[in-house]
């Protein structure tokens, strides 16, 4: 570990009893996507009383901090604030009771992604490094991004001016509490998460009486064609080297057995990890839909409806080298690589937005022996509560501590003063 990263994980042990408050109370009052008031005015209060200048209700509810401490780079650091619609079954002391009205019905909140992980881990990582300024130059860019469950948290902070309000940047860095081993940091430089692409396809047919099919064209028949015929999309025009998926997760027509309706609508969800391989899938679907509905006749186009959108997660390999340096310095043994990751975020928004490389990291969340007990018996899948999970709950130990440490860390190989 360099000399100057030490001085500024110094602080930690001090910060410790802090951060684990502020981790319980956020995990206990999670909030929804675009909803993130109390959590953004909390980072804003925080980032404010540790010599921020800071902006609020950057893309509604998103926070801008900027540590300007002299000339040098400058590295945006990035941590996701929102909950999910899960009701908590963890059986912690600091779990979330909280519930919100969605159109009537009340709906629980959970920090199932642990977003809160990441948001406590950036507010330690920020006071750390605003109380160590003697071991840094440069400017940190510290994010705090709404909605990223919703997909249009990062973009909604880039259409509301985000590039002109942080200036220019070196390098954005982003991580996610993951269902490994608590205590490990894991890279991958390269395709790290999918691109996530929902489209809710309408196709239309023409009703009629069931006992008469030949006054109709039926939407099921076509609905079947179709899903039938995506499923060489994947197998016969993509490389079988080249990762990607593309599942129909719903077909919804007609009413009952002896009517025939007059349109359907599938929904389809598309993985893929680079954007060539994302632009052919969705081209595929496009091309495959109009020639089914013209091949049964239908007389009035599909209609196309995309939805929650994610782009690929691609680590820059030069950025990812240099963090994976910095992660061995200061993790030793307990740095590693990082499996493809066939979720999504949205995160490379930011760093594309403002055309600048970016790497995204993993850090673990797991009971270290919990993780060693589903191991031995063949049952990690089965016994460890995976992200979005009613019983997802990461140690507070040592998981902060490496939140904290991985985002100091890997700042300050930009940073650091020699
Ligand atoms: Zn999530
Ligand atoms: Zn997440």
């Amino acid at each position: 570990m360099t000399t100057a990263t030490e001085t500024v994980l110094a602080g930690l042990d001090d910060l410790r009893a802090d951060l684990e408050d502020l981790y319980r109370h956020l995990h206990a009052h999670p909030e929804l996507s675009h909803a993130e008031h109390e959590t953004a005015d909390l980072v804003a209060d925080r980032l404010s009383d540790l010599g921020f200048e800071v902006h609020t209700g950057i893309g509604g509810t998103g926070v801008v901090g900027l540590l300007r401490n002299g000339e040098g780079p400058a590295v945006l650091l990035r941590a996701d604030m929102d909950a999910l619609p899960v009701r908590e079954e963890t059986g912690l002391e600091h779990a979330s009771r909280v519930t919100v009205s969605i159109d009537g019905t009340e709906t629980p909140v959970m920090h199932a992604c642990g977003h809160d992980v990441h948001v406590t881990s950036l507010v330690g990582a920020a006071t750390l490094l605003a109380g160590a300024r003697q071991a840094w130059r440069g400017t940190l860019v510290a994010i705090f991004q709404p909605a990223e469950e919703a997909g249009d948290g990062a973009r909604t902070m880039v259409d509301d001016g985000l590039a002109e309000l942080v200036g220019p940047v070196d390098v954005a860095l982003a991580q996610h509490v993951l269902a490994f081993p608590s205590g490990q940091v894991r890279t991958r430089s390269g395709a790290v998460l999918s691109a996530a692409d929902s489209l809710r396809i309408t196709v239309h047919g023409r009703g009629a009486h069931g006992s008469m099919p030949q006054a109709a064209v039926d939407p099921v028949v076509l609905a079947a064609m179709i899903v039938i015929h995506l499923q060489t999309v994947v197998s016969r025009e993509i490389a079988p080297t080249v990762p990607a998926v593309l599942t129909v997760g719903s077909i919804r027509a007609g009413s009952k057995s002896n009517v025939i309706g007059d349109h359907a609508v599938l929904e389809v969800n598309v993985r893929t990890y680079d954007e060539q391989t994302r632009a052919t899938v969705l081209a595929a679907i496009r091309r495959i839909v109009i020639a089914e509905c013209q091949a049964a006749g239908s007389e009035k186009d599909p209609e196309f409806e995309p939805y929650d959108e994610f782009p690929p997660t691609v680590n820059d390999p030069d950025v990812t080298e240099r963090v994976v340096s910095a992660f061995a310095d200061t993790f030793g043994d307990d740095a590693g690589e990082l499996d493809l990751q066939s979720a999504s975020e949205d995160f490379s928004d930011l760093p594309t937005a403002l055309a600048i490389p970016y790497t995204y990291w993993g850090i673990g969340g797991i009971d270290p022996e919990q993780y060693r007990t589903a191991e031995a018996a063949g049952r990690v899948s089965q016994d460890i509560p995976t992200n979005h999970s009613p019983h997802f709950a990461p140690v507070i130990q040592p998981t902060l501590d490496t939140g904290v440490r991985a985002l100091v860390a890997a700042a300050m190989a930009w940073l650091a003063r020699d």
